[in-house]
């Protein structure tokens, strides 16, 4: 009896050894799926500008007559922003990994605002379509702030460039700046297609994309690791936006080094 009583013990601790084994072959499977959809999401976003960058090139290497000097500068810009964008796209990714393991280190300097956002205006205005104009906020250059110069540098780029991305020809992107109570906020205004109201609820999370941004290019990374970033230092973000009218993202931060 006690023979047959160990052996039922045993064949069940083999069951359940079995199921063990199946279930992290499960797991693995569903983490290679995964990474092969990353990939195919990354290559993706990399082909387009690359073969960009490989026609202005290529171009470039013919037009080397004297009278095709406008040429040659319109697609050395193409190349410059095409790899602009591929370099913004790599920093996401960057910010992703450390955001994941906690090796996210963030550095407070005292700088005036208007370094920072002159800056990413000045690179988002060589991403302009026909009849787009920025305008520069008029308020700012006595404004000197006490936080990350990185984290708002992306924070910007990411929006202001989203602002460009996601508004058709002869629209006008505004950037305003309020100081209150010890916080600064930062609105970026645009007149673009907006946010379906029932999508708005999940544009924060990794990968989403709008059904009406999927002609556009995009990973759906920014806007997630923007609030990630800003949250870590004190900041916050926030937005309205109504279909087919336009967008309005605020971020919002202290203008004294809290963190102590
Ligand atoms: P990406 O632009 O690479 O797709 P983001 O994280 O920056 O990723 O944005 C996520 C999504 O939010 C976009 O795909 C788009 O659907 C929507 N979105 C972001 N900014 C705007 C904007 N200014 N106007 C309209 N839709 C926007």
């Amino acid at each position: 009896k006690e023979t047959v009583r160990e052996l039922k013990a045993e064949v069940l601790k083999r069951m359940e050894a079995e199921h063990k084994i199946k279930e992290s072959l499960r797991k693995e499977r569903e983490l290679n799926e995964l990474k092969t959809k990353f990939l195919s999401l990354v290559s993706h976003e990399f082909k387009t500008p690359l073969s960009g960058i490989l026609t202005s090139a290529t171009l470039l290497g013919k037009y080397t007559q004297e009278e095709q000097q406008d040429k040659r500068e319109k697609h050395i810009k193409t190349i410059q922003n095409k790899v602009k964008y591929l370099n913004n796209i790599l920093n996401d990714f960057l910010s992703i990994e450390r955001l994941e393991s906690g090796k996210a280190t963030y550095k407070f300097d005292t700088f005036p605002l208007s370094k920072v956002v002159n800056e990413v205006i000045y690179n988002a205005n060589m991403l302009l379509k026909d009849g787009q104009k920025i305008n520069y906020p008029n308020n700012i250059d006595d404004i000197i702030v006490n936080f990350d110069e990185k984290i708002l540098e992306l924070s910007l780029t990411n929006l202001i460039n989203n602002a460009v991305k996601y508004s058709p020809e002869f629209t006008t992107i505004d950037v305003d700046v309020e100081q209150k109570n010890n916080r600064l906020s930062i609105k970026i205004i645009d007149e673009g297609m907006g946010i379906p109201e029932k999508e708005q609820k999940f544009i924060f999370n990794r990968y989403f994309r709008a059904e009406n941004a999927l002609l556009d290019q995009g990973t759906g990374i920014g806007l997630n690791i923007v609030k990630s970033h800003l949250e870590n230092v004190g900041g916050s973000i926030s937005f309205k936006s109504e279909e087919n009218k336009g967008s309005t993202f605020t971020i919002s931060f202290p203008t004294k080094n809290n963190t102590n």
